[in-house]
């Protein structure tokens, strides 16, 4: 019976529940599906982080006397950020979307673009 390889996707023969050409193909494909996972796990994980910290951005946009530790009982990461902009004065505001943060002398300062 003529079948087509599910990973190189050339014909081949073999029994009704064959479904790669060869072993190489078996297991490429299993490689390439395993990293596959692994790479949507950690778009997901970036992509709840962004979300997750523009909502505490957002939040506590016009709260005064804020520090890191509050955002990071939140469970903010500054580490996480969609960009960066910097102000006349060289500020670095890293953004989550609309909203950055700016850490000066130990103050923050949030802003939305
Ligand atoms: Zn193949």
């Amino acid at each position: 019976m003529e079948k087509i390889c599910k990973y190189c996707k050339r014909t081949f023969k073999g029994r009704v529940d064959k479904v790669f050409c060869t072993n190489h193909c078996r297991t490429a494909y299993h490689n390439e599906t395993k990293r596959n996972l692994q790479k949507s796990k950690v778009y997901k994980l970036l992509i709840d982080q962004i979300q997750n910290n523009r909502k505490i951005l957002k939040a506590l946009a016009n709260a005064s006397n804020l520090n890191m530790d509050m955002l990071v009982e939140l469970g903010f990461s500054y580490d996480i950020y969609t960009h960066k902009e910097f102000n006349k004065k060289g500020g670095e505001f890293r953004y989550s979307v609309d909203y950055g943060i700016c850490i000066v002398n130990n103050k923050i300062i949030i802003r939305e673009s």
